[in-house]
């Protein structure tokens, strides 16, 4: 959408339909909010019924702290769309500034010049006919198993070791006042409001418990977390009508990729990937998306570089955080000071995003 609205000729394609839900759950921090304000996007999200999230509350044991959400820069709410709901405007919205959408292909290979430098892709669709696609840059933004990344070989900068298990599902009848996280010992839960009067019920256990009690199944794990860490919580959500079934993702250690090289790049989790317990992976993927966009606009090897250095430096700090948080190893005043650095880290990145209204205006663009 960004390339596109900047007049490049942009081809998007992704093997599933418009509009496939993913394994995640899709609380927004300010970050990514202000992305869709700044794109004009926020009111389709806004008119596909998705509540505003006014209000976020931590509960540390028995301490709950409330964090009203200021209006700020043309926020003043948070949302947490479905992913059914965040990824089609985001498409249309692509589509509509001229970008060619094809949904049912996948990237298959990439093609190479005799330097080796990438020249465009092999996209394969699911009738399984194979077409080269000659293209100036290549951008891999397929996920945290990118098949681009892997093609091109991009280096691994830098990994961390924990990795938390979540659970997920879906329930009518709790209340829609603003997201919930709980911590206690060895596990974090909590619940996030989000369209058709749905609520997405969450628990983070550490892998070790989850490898050593999964076959209790998911329902049991999911509701032994929540009576764990909050047994007010885990009645309340007893009380209510459970309307999907529970998902998991085992979990996987947070890393940075090399993400740009010659004629090809990386972004979102293709790139970086951080432990889904700080919930901020779509808003780092909103923000890159349009760091990205900028460099590639401004042109040549340099500006991609500046793009690869300054994503690497502006993210270490919150992967680090996140894989502390990760690490289920906290206590309660530790967890608190995590919560502060992740405050300002989240502060920062909202920073780097109004300088680019800033140096828009002074490009006239
Ligand atoms: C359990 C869980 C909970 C999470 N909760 C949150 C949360 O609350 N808030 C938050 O901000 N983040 C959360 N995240 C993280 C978030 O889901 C990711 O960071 C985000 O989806 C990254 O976006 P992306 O576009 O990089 O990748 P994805 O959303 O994974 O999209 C990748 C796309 O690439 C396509 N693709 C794959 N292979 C190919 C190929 N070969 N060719 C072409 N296309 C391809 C896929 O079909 C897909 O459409 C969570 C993650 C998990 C696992």
């Amino acid at each position: 959408m960004l390339l596109a609205r900047r007049g490049l000729r942009v081809l998007v394609v992704d093997p599933l339909k418009r509009g496939s839900d993913t394994l995640s759950t899709h609380a927004l921090m300010r970050g990514a909010v202000l992305q869709l304000h700044r794109w004009g996007l926020l009111a389709a999200i806004r008119s596909a019924g998705t509540p505003a999230i006014r209000k976020t509350t931590f509960h540390y044991g028995e301490e709950a702290v409330e964090v009203p959400i200021k209006a700020r820069d043309g926020v003043d709410a948070l949302y947490a769309p479905r992913r059914t709901v965040l990824d089609p405007v985001l498409v249309d919205a692509a589509v509509e500034a001229g970008a060619e959408v094809k949904h049912g292909v996948s990237v298959v290979d990439v093609l190479r010049d005799g330097d080796g430098r990438v020249r465009g892709a092999k996209i394969a669709g699911s009738d399984r006919s194979v077409i080269d696609v000659a293209a100036d840059l290549v951008i891999g933004a397929d996920g945290v198993r990118s098949r681009v990344a892997r093609l091109v070989d991009a280096p691994l900068d830098y990994s961390v070791t924990h990795a938390a298990t979540s659970i997920y599902g879906y329930w009518r009848g709790l209340p829609h006042d603003g997201t919930h996280w709980y911590y206690g010992v060895g596990a974090s839960v909590g619940y996030i409001p989000t369209n058709d009067g749905e609520t997405c019920v969450f628990t983070l256990i550490s892998k070790d418990r989850f490898e050593s009690d999964r076959l209790e199944g998911l329902e049991a794990l999911h509701r032994n977390a929540l009576e764990d860490v909050s047994s007010e919580l885990a009645g309340g959500v007893e009380a209510g009508e459970q309307s999907s079934q529970l998902r998991a993702f085992a979990g996987m250690p947070g890393f940075l990729r090399r993400c740009v090289g010659p004629g090809w790049a990386l972004v979102g989790d293709a790139g970086y990937f951080r432990d889904p317990i700080t919930a901020h992976g779509i808003t780092d993927a909103l923000c890159e998306a349009e760091l990205l966009a900028r460099a590639v606009t401004r042109g040549g090897d340099d500006a991609l570089t500046e793009y690869h250095t300054g994503r690497s430096e502006r993210v270490r700090e919150l992967l680090d955080v996140t894989d502390r948080i990760a690490s289920m190893e906290w206590d309660m005043d530790e967890v608190k000071e995590l919560h502060l650095k992740l405050s300002r880290e989240m502060k920062a990145e909202v920073d780097v995003l109004r300088t680019l209204d800033r140096e828009l205006m002074a490009e006239g663009l």
